[in-house]
């Protein structure tokens, strides 16, 4: 086994993929061959640096994803309820103050809204969206509270 060969194996035998014989073929020139047994230093140092690498990513994952996407749904679930909240107000005020006008403006306002709303959630721009969202209940709200 020449030091190209050994050097060619190092990973494999870092790892402990080889087979016996091949693994302690290479044992025996690291031992016997100064150059190549500072390579295997200078491998397993990488190796385990590369795994610490690889564990950080393991423990990362887990954690981040699921955090991210249960704040993304609750974040929905906000905008959800806070526009069937809206709504609500909307036709109450309808109800009160309006009765029997402006049906179509109402059922234009609100699937607007909706379009909106769906539009800003799956364009990331939800926080911009909401803002407009609020200010065209208001504006709904004043049309059936006309002072
Ligand atoms: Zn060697």
């Amino acid at each position: 086994m020449n030091c190209a060969t050994v050097k060619e194996w190092m990973p494999h035998y870092i790892e402990g993929m080889l087979s016996p014989e091949v693994e302690l073929n290479i044992r025996l020139h690291i031992e016997a061959c100064p150059d190549c047994s500072s390579w295997l230093e200078e491998a397993k140092g990488l190796a385990a640096l590369w795994s610490d690498m690889e564990r950080g990513a393991d423990t990362l994952e887990p954690l981040d994803f699921p955090d991210l996407t249960v704040d993304v749904m609750a974040h929905i679930e906000k905008l959800e309820s806070g526009r069937r909240e809206r709504a609500t107000k909307a036709t109450m005020a309808r109800r009160r103050t309006a009765p029997g006008t402006s049906w179509m403006h109402y059922g234009v306002a609100v699937g607007l809204t909706f379009l909106l709303l769906q539009f800003g959630v799956f364009e990331d721009l939800a926080y911009g969206i909401n803002e407009i969202n609020g200010q065209m209940s208001t504006s709904v709200t004043a049309w059936f509270n006309p002072k």
